[in-house]
């Protein structure tokens, strides 16, 4: 009894420091808040903790992908990743203090580990990118422990193989990098076979990090125009672009009290 109160009140004071969007909670961070409170939680042995990134893309899907949302509903935190999202708060009345954009968590992240040691493990990305992005990692975070890796195109039948490594391995952070919504269904698939750890979905972060791709000038994702930019540098995104639109008006039905989530 005292137990599911105690539960309660905390479901309730998380509850209230999310926002509420098409139905998706995001939590009301900024990026260090994020990180400090990652760093805090991988020493622990309280199963896994899972970081989800939500872009607007990923919250418009995931209001029409009741698996994904209920994935969402289940992390243990959900950042705004995109000025789509922050925009959204404010519209709804909420107000999430900025963007927590997946590569800038990951470096923060990956920063933390070098400074205390932290084991960390990368899943995803093609194998060459997979190769750049973890020597460009041991050199940008001098003392970094990578205690393994594994590229993202493998088979069904290879998962737990890769798993087994990872819990003989037991990095206390596991970047997984599968692109949406592959990352999380992935994650959360796993997540009673996989050892305690921070489990964050970051994308196509590996591929920043090898170079392959790159961030929008400082300009632009201050003025919350890096869609735009990663358009410009990939126009067959244009579809997944297209879906911000339909996002904001979804956005503009929720704060009308036209539509319910
Ligand atoms: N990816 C992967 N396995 C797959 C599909 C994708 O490892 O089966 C990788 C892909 O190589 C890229 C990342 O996942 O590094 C997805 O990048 P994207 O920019 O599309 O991420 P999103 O926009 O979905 O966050």
């Amino acid at each position: 009894m005292k137990g599911s109160l105690l539960k309660n009140n905390k479901d309730n004071a998380r509850k209230k420091n999310r926002a509420s969007i098409l139905g998706i909670g995001v939590d009301c961070l900024t990026l260090e808040a994020a990180k400090n409170a990652i760093c805090e939680r991988w020493g622990s042995n309280a199963g896994v903790f899972h970081v989800v990134t939500a872009n607007a893309e990923m919250i418009f899907r995931s209001s029409r992908d009741r698996e994904l949302a209920r994935i969402i509903e289940n992390a243990g935190m959900v950042t705004a990743d995109g000025a789509g999202v922050v925009l959204a708060s404010r519209i709804l009345g909420y107000s999430l203090p900025e963007r927590v954009a997946g590569y800038d968590l990951m470096v923060r992240c990956l920063q933390e580990a070098a400074d205390s040691g932290a084991p960390v493990y990368f899943l995803g990305a093609q194998p060459q990118v997979l190769v750049q992005a973890v020597e460009k990692a041991q050199k940008r975070f001098p003392g970094l422990n990578i205690a393994g890796s594994h590229h993202g195109y493998f088979q069904e039948e290879d998962e737990e193989e890769i798993v087994r490594e990872i819990c003989s391995l037991k990095p206390c952070l596991l970047l997984v990098a599968l692109g949406v919504p592959k990352q999380e269904k992935w994650i959360f698939r796993n997540r009673r076979k996989l050892p305690p750890c921070v489990a964050i979905g970051v994308g196509g972060s590996f591929d920043v990090l090898a170079g392959k791709a790159t961030r929008a000038p400082l300009w632009m994702q201050r003025a919350g125009l890096e869609w735009l930019y990663r358009l410009a540098k990939e126009p067959a995104r244009i579809g997944r672009a297209a879906v911000l639109p339909a996002f904001l008006f979804q956005v503009f039905l929720q704060a009308l009290h036209i539509k319910r989530y």
